[in-house]
């Protein structure tokens, strides 16, 4: 997607009417001719025109071929992981997405499919983790929550080279910062949820294919699974992508202003966003990417849950909630929320730590938020800074 003008026309103009908003067909089923003579749909689990129109839209944005829209994140995830058999092996991102893990570990592995985690930063870990038996790199980029960036160019190389798929959850950046299918992957996930929908109303998720054939075989698992967005929600999504390159711009302008401000705080330990130069994969980010989302990650020198229990539920603006990518800033403490079904040991190991704190940084005048943020480690002084009490 290379502007606004593009995004905002890769909506159509309803072809029947000239509706300028696209009409939500709230039909299950369609009259038929004659047996078997139809007007390209059947039945409204296997097709949808309003659905269909989302996922056009988003094979455009992204640059695939065929855009399929789920009725939540992980139902896409999971229609990626039934392309493979028994016996096939998963190497994912470690610092990935807790539902992911918990599908991938709970579910999975239990039909025999084997997982794998490395830390992707450095794509050597993955060239040498790859085996034989390896059919799908899994790849966040930038993870939730600790921001960490993978180089997409180099792994698709190393996927390429090992005949395995690399699939990319693209839901951070959202395709109006970075496009994977165009680095070399050749699947991108989204939960709709967040920047893609945009507005913390609705529950959605989408899979695009660079190719067509692959396209038509997640097709084929939804038809057969039945994880469907319904006509409504497809609808709020394709409203939510309207505005999507405006909103992303100012999250990301907010993020960055706050994770400077954090970095000088005297509470703070460590500060995760990949616009600081600080960041550790900066340079790959500011190549594969267009700007550095919303999110922005941090601990606190007095490395406690309990510190962290003490200033997230300090603050007026950040709302303390799961999920993020919505006008309204949130805040959640990931090793009691979103990263809750992830064991202490793996969880630590990525990154994760006692006090991380992770902000969803919203559409509000950035001044508020930094103030917002003040007054929380302001009132919180005590719990906050004490790093040990002595004895
Ligand atoms: C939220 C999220 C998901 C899961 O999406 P749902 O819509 O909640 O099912 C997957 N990946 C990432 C990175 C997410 O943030």
């Amino acid at each position: 997607m290379s502007n606004a003008t593009q995004l905002i026309h890769s909506i159509p103009v309803d072809a029947l009417t000239g509706a300028i908003s696209v009409p939500i067909y709230q039909t299950s089923t369609y009259v038929q001719e004659a047996p078997g003579v139809n007007k390209g749909y059947d039945y409204a689990r296997t097709n949808n025109p309003t659905r269909a129109t989302l996922e056009t839209v988003i094979a455009q944005l992204e640059n695939g071929s065929v855009g399929v829209a789920f009725g939540s994140g992980l139902a896409a995830i999971d229609a990626v992981v039934k392309l493979l058999n028994a016996g096939d092996e998963i190497l994912a991102v470690d610092d990935i997405y807790g539902g992911a893990f918990r599908l991938f570990t709970h579910i999975y592995e239990k039909f025999g499919v084997k997982v794998n985690y490395v830390d992707t930063t450095d794509a050597e870990n993955v060239f040498n983790a790859i085996t034989s038996n390896t059919k799908l790199i899994w790849l966040e980029t930038p993870t939730n929550p600790t921001l960490k960036v993978s180089d997409i160019a180099a792994i698709a190389k190393i996927a390429r080279a090992h005949s395995c798929l690399l699939c990319v959850d693209n839901t951070f950046a959202s395709p109006a910062l970075q496009q994977p299918l165009t680095l070399g992957a050749d699947i991108v996930i989204h939960s709709a949820t967040k920047y893609l929908g945009g507005h913390s109303d609705l529950i959605a998720g989408l899979v695009v294919t660079k190719e067509k054939e692959l396209g038509e075989k997640i097709k084929f698992i939804q038809n057969a699974s039945g994880a469907i967005l319904a006509p409504f929600d497809s609808w709020l999504v394709i409203r939510g992508i309207e505005t999507l390159h405006l909103r992303v711009q100012q999250h990301s302008r907010n993020a960055q202003a706050i994770a400077e401000f954090l970095e000088t705080h005297p509470a703070v330990g460590k500060v995760y966003y990949p616009g600081l130069k600080t960041h550790r994969n900066h340079d790959i980010a500011q190549k594969q990417s267009r700007g550095f989302g919303g999110i922005v990650s941090f601990t606190l020198k007095n490395d406690t849950e309990q510190a962290a229990t003490a200033f997230v539920k300090s603050t007026r603006y950040f709302k303390l909630a799961e999920s993020l990518g919505g006008v309204k800033s949130l805040l959640c403490h990931p090793a009691q929320m979103t990263h809750k079904s992830i064991p202490a040991e793996k969880r630590k190991a990525a990154g994760v730590a006692d006090s991380l704190v992770r902000l969803s940084v919203g559409l509000e005048e950035v001044a508020d938020l930094i103030a917002d943020l003040e007054q929380a480690f302001a009132k919180r002084e005590q719990e906050i800074l004490v790093t040990s009490i002595p004895a």
